[in-house]
């Protein structure tokens, strides 16, 4: 059920998140608006996927994504956030954030600690690196959709 809407193409403004702390964690999460994230379909599974991510026109880097509960909604809306394997030399705030999604790695979860939930979503991202190297995952890192027009919203084109 997770796989029926992959692969997913979706692009938007990067914006502030809601302080979950994710950089002190060394794992910053570049949050979609709530007017993106609306525009996912709306049984889409929460949990962990992979793909591809680019901001503005710059180069196409693996990445995790978690589609969530937002608990600054009182868990009736979702959250879309990026994190993307590589390391920047600045925040991205306001940028425009282009995706797409390629597989699914596993439900949310619940950890009992924060040393729990830091060391597996490094799995996550062991296995999303793993994943985007086989030739059905890798082909889209190419896809005509990094190079579209910057600025423009597109979702599933
Ligand atoms: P917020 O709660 O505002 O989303 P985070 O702690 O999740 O804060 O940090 C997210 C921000 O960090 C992104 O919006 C982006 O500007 C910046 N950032 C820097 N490096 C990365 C990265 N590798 N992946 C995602 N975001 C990154
Ligand atoms: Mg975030």
């Amino acid at each position: 059920a997770a796989m029926r809407h992959l692969p997913y193409f979706c692009r938007g403004e990067v914006v502030k998140g809601f302080g979950r702390g994710s950089k002190e964690l060394g794992i910053p999460t570049a949050n979609f608006s709530e007017q993106v994230v609306e525009s996912f379909p709306s049984d889409i599974s929460t949990g962990i996927y992979y793909g591809w991510a680019c901001v503005g026109n710059g180069d196409v880097h693996k990445m995790v994504l978690s589609i969530g509960w937002n608990p600054f909604y009182k868990n009736i809306k979702k959250s879309v956030e990026t994190h993307i394997i590589h390391t920047f030399k600045e925040d991205f705030y306001g940028e425009i954030l282009s995706i797409v999604i390629t597989g699914y790695i596993r439900p949310e979860k619940n950890f009992d600690s924060i040393e729990a939930l830091i060391s597996a979503i490094q799995e996550d991202i062991e296995e999303a690196k793993r994943q985007l190297d086989l030739p059905e995952h890798l082909k889209l890192k190419e896809d005509n959709f990094f190079h579209l027009p910057e600025g423009k919203i597109v979702n599933n084109h």
